[in-house]
């Protein structure tokens, strides 16, 4: 496929991020996972850990229903200052229990330049949230630091200012970035974002990062996740940040769009078929441009 000539004036100042003509990609690795390589990396985990039952109960789930990386917030960036804001440290260190019990990789937010340091001592990747693509001062903390870094699309960000935000870590030193496509503001309002499944093709054809797809937050709604995991897959996306939730009627928070546990199971099961088509019709990759996440 060719690139638009649009897409060179858009984005060709963000050159540590872009691929400048060369097809090389980077993939990343981070304990024995790559993202960005042949694998379809799913990362699933609930929205917020809330106790050791409900994570180590998750985590094994989705581990034996094929999750990679185990995904799960203790510092919560909440949409009300009243709501359950996560049990920090505490959280973290339940994460770090479960990596031990489950051998899967962990993903978790950061939210503050102040916290970087305590993150990066638990985590494999760190989070940026939607609300925090363009803080800036955060970016340049975590372009100091070792671990790769899974940045969320503001959610009223055009692509040029998500690749900008990439583009900022890049420059402070760190090139381990995978990008997240999780849903933008529209004036559409049966779902709660509307996920921007064009945004991934995009950043596949002009980026060298990684991209993966959140259909939890894109979409809002739970019957939605599955269909849109799909779309993730047939639009050549790298993996899913999925939320799955023992009980999600209880949860803390985003229980209205976190999967039960039977209902992570089918849709694991349901994107098989999907997964064996594109791996048949994928041509040979490129060049692959390998950058190692610290563990
Ligand atoms: C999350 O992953 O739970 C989260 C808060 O995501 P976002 O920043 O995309 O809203
Ligand atoms: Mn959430």
């Amino acid at each position: 496929m060719n690139s638009c000539p649009h897409w060179i004036q858009l984005f060709s100042e963000f050159d540590l991020v872009t691929k400048n003509g060369d097809a090389s990609r980077t993939v990343i690795q981070t304990r024995n996972v790559e993202i960005g390589g042949d694998e379809f990396v799913t990362m699933a985990g609930p929205c917020a850990v809330e106790s050791e039952r409900q994570l180590l109960e998750t985590a094994e789930l989705v581990a034996e229903a094929g999750a990679r990386i185990l995904r799960g917030g203790a510092y919560k960036p909440r949409s009300s200052p009243y709501s359950f804001q996560g049990l920090g440290v505490e959280g973290l260190k339940l994460l770090a229990k479960a990596r031990r019990q489950t051998g899967l990789a962990i993903v978790t937010e950061v939210m503050s330049p102040e916290d970087v340091e305590v993150v990066a001592e638990y985590a494999d990747i760190m989070q940026v949230g939607t609300r925090s693509m363009e803080n800036f001062a955060l970016l340049e903390a975590l372009g100091r630091c070792r671990r790769p870094v899974l940045l969320k699309r503001g959610m009223t960000a055009t692509l040029a200012e998500f690749l900008r935000s990439a583009q900022v870590i890049a420059m402070n030193g760190n090139p381990n970035i995978i990008l997240c496509e999780r849903g933008i503001r529209t004036f559409e309002n049966a779902t709660r974002f509307t996920l921007d499944i064009s945004a991934v093709p995009v950043l596949k054809m002009v980026s060298r990062l990684p991209v993966v797809v959140d259909p939890s937050h894109g979409s809002g709604v739970r019957c939605l996740v599955p269909v849109l995991a799909r779309a993730a897959v047939a639009v050549e996306a790298d993996g899913l940040l999925v939320e799955v939730h023992p009980d999600p009627a209880a949860a803390l928070s985003d229980g209205y769009q976190s999967l039960s546990f039977p209902e992570f199971r089918q849709m694991m099961d349901d994107l098989d078929p999907y997964l064996a088509i594109r791996q048949q019709s994928r041509p040979a990759r490129p060049r692959l441009l390998k950058v190692g996440g610290a563990d």
